[in-house]
């Protein structure tokens, strides 16, 4: 121990920032008078971590060059290094062999989970439970921890309401207030309730992404450029990213899209004046993957050395795999064009960020192979994504009674190839856990053995093997299996049909332009219910469909996403009813793609209805123009009715609180959970408003036939909006109210704000 404590002390008479003693800000300037411009720089660098340190130093191309530069104190932060071994050989490099010793943070994209895969986020966003939500990302950051990350690339909180862009999945949907929310419960799952927090060993940084509008690329396509109003930039895309801030998360990420003609990475308005500026927010701005490098393609910048301008004098303080600011940087300083000061802030708050992980204290501590064992896994953590993934599962439609099934006695034809994949339930965004790890919802309902059970496939999905990288997911148009499926469909008292997506059709480059069922399973599912028209329809899928024929004819529609490593079980415990579906959708499902955007809080057009007969008004000629599920919808076993709403004055001044109080009753014959949903319409202000905003909700149990009077409680938070120069109003004028299980119905008042 004395030994120790002598290092200690030589350590930190050498080495003054490892200090422990010292406050963080005094820690960084002890440390920030030593560095070199060219070690300021290597702070600011991300490598990705594809090569293997344990083995040969590497031979030849990148790899050689980047572990030089590890070596040589150029780099900052690795991501996606995979596993505790590699994590301590590339730590012991920057702390044992570069001259100065400062530790990686070690990033890596842990989306919705680590190995013990949670829900896909969209799905999780549907059960409108933070606790839940914030339980999840706590297992994630738990595992992660355990094996060298302390970084996590999330939580996405890109607002989208347009489902043919496939990274809909990683997000929370389509409203800015239930965003902001789920922002505020992963950052906490994954960061912990204070900055003090970051310092435990099982809690990891988190990063709000991707700054900003990447939702809105246009017509869904992933990459594609951004041009959106500065109402929506201020009401819908930054209201999440302000919350993020609000929870302490400690990193952004910039986006790779260019938003009303500026590339995101360049983008001093957003990185500088509002993140910087008037949030404060004091942790740092990672680019995304090669967008500094990408603002060449945009046509933003001529090469690599204005790029690296536009990007730090913009605030992006770290470049992720650009390899630019590695090699413009020190030379942009020493010619003046980017200030040695805007260097010096970005270091600052990269080291800040790795202080305050205890990184400088103990560059090892989240490598920890016993650790890793007991967490990774276990039971504890197999239970809480089972958790989360039957609270992410929405009922959408119970007409015929056939849910919940009956436990014995039954025929049950099981069919679909996605009902017996192990691979596809796990969701995009994996890239730790092991392929086929999945519970399949065969193997979830064989284990109710008292109801005889018969699989056939009738059809594959996808033709060859389906992996992250496939460019494109082949869908197969071999219909040779029908006649069995139709044969075991015509035997059987219920069929459950599992069709939708693969879980690589979500995700980063997999926009669509049909959101239709792939392949021929829509041909699949039609020629089943010509011999069995009993069919529970389970939709696999990382964003909302368009099933317009289902949704007239088939009687019973479960939605339940890419639900991760417990898949299987959640889905039979849920068609089952051994757990109530309480699940509510976090957006609008369209009945074809062409309605999309499709939002349920749009603005009012002039000529909203056709009660004055003019058919002049605005529609489709060939579909309705609601969604065929709307956003907040989801049924449940039980059915809750809403009675009694009362406001508890008609007229408030500005500041003063308005109560809104509802009783839900549930008149069913289960038990089981509610989400009352408050939505407000500002009637008429400086801006229009939507014609309805959620503003409040609240997740409720309710026992059969139990009452519960719940109050809703709106200040100015909640009444007022942004103009077009991002000044927030709150405007006089009559309000009304709605609450409901749903957006699109419930009880309705108003009142004045005077
Ligand atoms: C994605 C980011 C991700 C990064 C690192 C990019 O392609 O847009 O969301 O964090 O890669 O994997």
């Amino acid at each position: 121990l004395y030994a120790l404590l002598t290092i200690g002390t030589i350590n930190a008479q050498k080495k003054p920032h490892l200090d422990k003693t010292k406050p963080t800000e005094e820690r960084i300037n002890l440390l920030m008078k030593q560095m070199t411009l060219e070690e300021k720089v290597g702070q600011m660098n991300q490598y990705n971590g594809f090569w293997e340190v344990t083995g040969p130093a590497p031979k030849g191309g990148n790899a050689e060059l980047k572990y030089k530069h590890l070596r040589d104190g150029w780099v900052g932060s690795m991501l996606t290094v995979r596993g505790t071994k590699e994590v301590r050989a590339v730590q012991k490099i920057a702390v044992e062999e570069t001259r100065l010793g400062i530790p990686l943070i070690i990033g890596f994209d842990v989306i919705h989970g680590y190995k013990t895969l949670s829900p896909i986020p969209l799905a999780e966003a549907a059960s409108w439970d933070m606790e839940a939500i914030k339980k999840s990302a706590q297992i994630a950051a738990d595992e992660a921890s355990a094996v060298g990350i302390n970084w996590t690339f999330g939580p996405n909180v890109d607002i989208s309401n347009d489902a043919r862009w496939g990274r809909v999945m990683e997000g929370a949907g389509e409203d800015p207030y239930l965003g902001s929310k789920i922002a505020t419960a992963r950052i906490t799952g994954f960061q912990g309730d204070s900055r003090a927090d970051l310092a435990k060993v099982n809690t990891i940084a988190a990063c709000a992404k991707h700054f900003a509008a990447y939702g809105f690329v246009e017509s869904g396509r992933d990459y594609n450029s951004v041009d959106i109003s500065n109402s929506k930039l201020y009401n819908t895309v930054l209201p999440p990213f302000k919350a993020a801030v609000d929870a302490g998360v400690r990193t952004f990420m910039n986006s790779f899209n260019i938003l009303n003609g500026i590339p995101a990475t360049g983008n001093s308005f957003l990185q500088r004046d509002i993140l910087k500026g008037k949030w404060k927010f004091d942790g740092f701005v990672v680019s995304d993957w090669a967008s500094v490098r990408e603002m060449i393609a945009h046509g933003f910048a001529k090469d690599g050395a204005e790029a690296t301008q536009k990007a730090v004098n913009a605030g992006s303080d770290m470049d992720m795999e650009s390899h630019l600011f590695v090699e413009e940087l020190v030379n942009l300083v020493k010619t003046g064009k980017v200030k040695e000061t805007l260097v010096d802030d970005a270091v600052r708050r990269i080291l800040r960020v790795k202080f305050e992980l205890g990184l400088f204290d103990d560059p090892y501590k989240y490598c920890d192979e016993k650790r890793e064992k007991a967490t990774i896994g276990n039971k504890a953590n197999n239970e809480g994504v089972l958790d989360m993934a039957k609270k992410s599962i929405v009922l959408l439609k119970n007409e015929k009674g056939l849910l919940p099934l009956k436990k014995s006695g039954q025929k049950i034809a099981l069919i679909g190839a996605l009902a017996n994949d192990k691979n596809s339930p796990l969701g995009s965004w994996r890239i730790a856990s092991d392929d086929n790890t999945a519970v399949s919802v065969l193997e979830g309902m064989q284990q109710y053995k008292d109801n005889q059970l018969t699989y056939e496939k009738g059809s594959d999905l996808t033709v060859g093997k389906t992996t992250f990288l496939d460019e494109l997911v082949f869908n197969t148009t071999d219909t040779s299996g029908f006649e069995a499926a139709k044969k075991v469909a015509a035997n059987a008292d219920v069929v459950i049909m599992v069709l939708g997506e693969h879980g690589f059709q979500s995700g980063e480059a997999r926009s669509r332009t049909n959101l239709d069922l792939p392949g021929n399973q829509q041909e699949l599912l039609e020629a089943i219910y010509k011999v069995n028209p009993n069919i529970v329809l389970v939709l696999n899928n990382g964003r909302p469909l368009s099933i317009p024929w289902a949704a007239t004819h088939i009687p019973t529609i479960v939605e339940a996403w890419h639900l991760g490593t417990q898949t299987g079980n959640a889905v039979a415990q849920v068609l089952y009813g051994d757990y109530n579906p309480s699940g509510k959708l976090p957006m609008s499902f369209p009945r074809n793609v062409g309605q999309c955007p499709i939002y349920y809080n749009n603005y009012n057009t002039g000529r909203p209805t056709n009660v004055d007969k003019n058919v002049f008004w605005s529609h489709y000629t060939d579909v309705e123009k609601t969604p065929q599920f709307p956003f907040g919808f989801g049924l449940s076993y039980t059915t809750f009715e809403y009675k009694n709403l009362k406001i508890n004055k008609t007229a408030f001044a500005k500041g003063e609180p308005v109560q809104v109080s509802v009783a839900i009753t549930n008149s069913g014959n289960y038990d089981g959970k509610e989400v009352a949903q408050l939505y407000i319409h500002d009637e008429s202000a400086s801006l229009a408003r939507p014609v309805k905003e959620l503003k409040g909700f609240e997740l409720i149990d309710l026992k059969k036939g139990e009452t519960k009077t719940i109050t809703f409680t709106l200040t100015d938070k909640e009444l007022g909006f942004f103009d077009n120069d991002g000044n927030y109003l709150v405007e006089a004028g009559t309000f009304k109210i709605m609450v409901g299980g749903s957006s699109d119905k419930g009880l309705e008042s108003s009142f004045e704000l005077q």
